[in-house]
């Protein structure tokens, strides 16, 4: 018999409602109803895992750079409200003590900070001796030493809930992507360390909306454990990233196209 390849990884088949993993929700939070409002959306489609990003590293100053700490109330309520586990991504060590004050469940590195061993250590370190989940994003070029050496500062700091996120890497030329996938480094990765689980975030990748689809149907065909994607209740009003959020109806839909690995039982 055919049946989809399982997640391997016991802790994270635990947060996923179908054979893949998924962590959906907007790019940033904006306000307290935005993020209560995609909340009770994703908890009504089954969603598990809710990222929304208080803390943005914006490329160039002046574009909105996150509401900060007080996201981190609205994201508490919202996991009160619906049970869903809350991710989002950590900058310094004291992003971690304030989001480990609010009971965030998932953390993440940002392409930004993979590229800096001290930032990666200091966010290890602060997190070293919790129970916490942590993804480690790609380094914004394409350095598979130093997306693995980010991925060992986790494991020395004992955080045994640990994954890598493939988001593409940044070229000068002009291209499709926002960020090339060059799906070889992260197969490089995953060869290097086959215990890890690995998730696509297609978002951005793509950096619009149309290509979300076959960038996850690649990740998928390459057998990844999972995908985030930024979900936002009207992606067109984004206060970042506007091009490439999709709705929750959207991700619905993405998600009964998507055709997973199968393998014979
Ligand atoms: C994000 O996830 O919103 C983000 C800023 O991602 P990245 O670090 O991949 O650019
Ligand atoms: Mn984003």
């Amino acid at each position: 018999m055919n049946a989809v390849s399982p997640i391997n990884t016991p802790w994270l088949s635990q947060l996923s409602t179908s054979s893949k993993f998924l962590i959906a929700g907007p790019c940033s939070a904006e306000t307290k109803t935005q993020v209560l409002d995609i909340a009770h959306q994703l908890k009504a489609m089954e969603v598990k895992v809710m990222r929304a990003g208080i803390w943005k590293p914006r490329t160039r100053p002046g574009n909105f750079e996150g509401v900060g700490a007080i996201g981190l109330d609205w994201l508490q309520q919202a996991k009160k409200e619906t049970g869903l586990k809350t991710a989002i991504e950590v900058a310094n060590k004291t992003h971690v003590e304030l989001a480990l004050k609010a009971d965030i469940d998932i953390f993440w590195v940002g392409a930004r900070s993979a590229v800096s061993p001290f930032i990666v250590q200091e966010i290890a370190d602060a997190l070293r001796g919790t129970n916490k989940i942590v993804f480690v994003k790609n380094p914004v070029n394409p350095d598979l030493a130093l997306w693995i050496g980010a991925i060992e500062r986790f494991k020395q700091a004992n955080i045994n809930y640990l994954g890598a996120i493939h988001r593409g890497f940044s070229s000068y030329e002009k291209s499709l992507y926002r960020n090339n996938p060059e799906w070889q480094v992260a197969i490089d990765l995953k060869a290097a360390i086959p215990s890890l689980p690995l998730l696509v975030d297609p978002s951005h990748i793509a950096g619009k909306r149309n290509l979300l689809f076959d960038i996850t149907q690649t990740a998928m065909n390459l057998n990844y454990d999972g995908m985030m994607i930024e979900t936002h209740p009207t992606p067109t009003k984004a206060w970042s990233d506007a091009d490439q959020q999709i709705t929750p109806k959207q991700l619905s839909s993405l998600l009964k196209q998507l055709k997973y690995r199968v393998t014979d039982k």
